[in-house]
């Protein structure tokens, strides 16, 4: 499946679409989820054309691989996540319901996350 360029947050990184990250480097944008599932619900996305995971870990370069994570870790601590804990989770293709074709991790915290599956 190819990239979709017009992904709303390929659209977000092109400032097509309004957003205001709490974090933004060269490797990674993070923002608030438009539609909070959890008292702290944040979308980590790279800024490579990158549709999940999957394609995200075989076609990134190492750098940026490294930079996404490190981008992760620094929202972590920005958020005081880093002390109370938090759960990542990132969605792959149909059965997932992933929704935005761009890969993102979502970061849920600031209070107990419950169960992994609901
Ligand atoms: P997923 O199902 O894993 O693809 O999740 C996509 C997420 O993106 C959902 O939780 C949406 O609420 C969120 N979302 C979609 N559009 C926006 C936007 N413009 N700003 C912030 N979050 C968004």
């Amino acid at each position: 499946m190819a990239y979709d360029q017009n992904n709303v947050f390929a659209r977000i990184l092109r400032g097509e679409i309004s957003c205001t990250p709490i974090f933004k480097n060269e490797f990674a944008w993070a923002f608030h989820d438009l539609r909070p599932q959890r008292k702290t619900h944040v979308l980590l996305i790279p800024t490579g054309a990158n549709i999940d995971a999957a394609d995200f870990a075989t076609s990134a370069s190492v750098a940026h691989m490294q930079g996404f994570w490190q981008a992760f870790v620094a929202v972590q601590q920005q958020l005081g996540l880093d002390s109370t804990g938090c759960r990542i989770i990132s969605n792959l293709g149909a059965d997932s319901g992933q929704e935005v074709p761009h890969f993102h991790v979502h970061i849920l915290g600031g209070e107990p996350v419950g169960p992994l599956v609901g």
